[in-house]
């Protein structure tokens, strides 16, 4: 069985594929599901939007997620989040002393869309800064948690401090095992994204040690990626004998990748 790719964009949000040809290739190509971003400027903004794509992407079968965006998005009622098949929830941003403080650039640099080096090395070089981006970051993962009931925690790693150099050196240890800790203590899937290749080996080997379910995810916008790379970091991080989920939260939805 193919491992089953959870992030996926459509044009109800920022990608350029319609629900009705993602369900193509769902069935055509491979086995992913839709996760559209929420909230989202001239996409979903509220419940009732919700609540109209995944009806539309149910009757096409499609498996329906959402990437909510964390401490942006407004909340969601439990039965819609019940409804859907899974939240992906994912950080993109911060708010430090009232101003935002964003991860385009860094996601960017991330996926090789601009040439190295990374334009905020230097502003994220101050420790004082590091550090509050890393409790920052981990304070909005927690409430996803805790709060939204995420079922699964994108790129969890993407941020400027990944962006900088070597992401073991960006994120200390006991870090990582707190945002493992909470995964795992609440069941929660820790997302490998194929666009910003993280979580990198050495946090993965320490989530597989520590039991942790995984999900993946292409974070596919345009035509369907391949998820070679993915691949590549499964195999190379020893982690293809962990649960990895399929497609739905339950844990029926549980398979592992050494079954492909
Ligand atoms: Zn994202
Ligand atoms: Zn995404």
């Amino acid at each position: 069985m193919p491992l089953f790719d959870h992030h996926i964009h459509s044009k109800r949000s920022d990608g350029t594929v319609s629900l009705e040809d993602r369900a193509k290739t769902a069935v055509a190509l491979r086995p992913h599901g839709v996760s559209d971003h929420y909230p989202w400027p001239t996409g979903m903004q509220d419940d009732d939007d919700v609540l109209r794509y995944l009806d539309d992407a149910a009757r096409l079968g499609l498996r329906v997620g959402i990437e909510y965006d964390l401490g942006v998005a407004p909340p969601l009622p439990r039965s819609t989040h019940d409804g859907l098949d899974y939240v992906i929830g994912s950080v993109h941003e911060l708010t430090l002393d009232g101003k935002r403080l964003g991860y385009d650039l860094a996601g960017a640099h991330l996926k090789g869309r601009t040439a190295p080096p990374y334009s905020e090395a230097l502003r994220f070089a101050d420790p004082e800064l590091q550090r509050r981006v890393l409790e920052a970051h981990l304070v909005l993962v927690r409430e996803g948690i805790l709060e939204t009931g995420i079922d699964i925690v994108g790129h969890p790693t993407m941020s400027p401090l990944a962006a900088l150099s070597d992401p073991e050196a960006g994120y200390p240890v006991d870090w990582q095992e707190r945002l493992i800790a909470l995964c795992v203590a609440h069941g929660v899937a820790i997302e490998i994204n194929e666009a910003y290749r993280v979580p990198h080996r050495a946090f993965l080997e320490r989530a597989h040690a520590r039991g942790a379910r995984f999900s993946v995810g292409s974070d596919s916008h345009f035509a369907l990626v391949s998820l070679d790379r993915t691949e590549a970091m499964i195999r190379e991080a020893g982690v293809a004998s962990a649960p990895f989920l399929g497609g739905r939260r339950t844990q029926e939805g549980v398979s592992s990748a050494t079954s492909s």
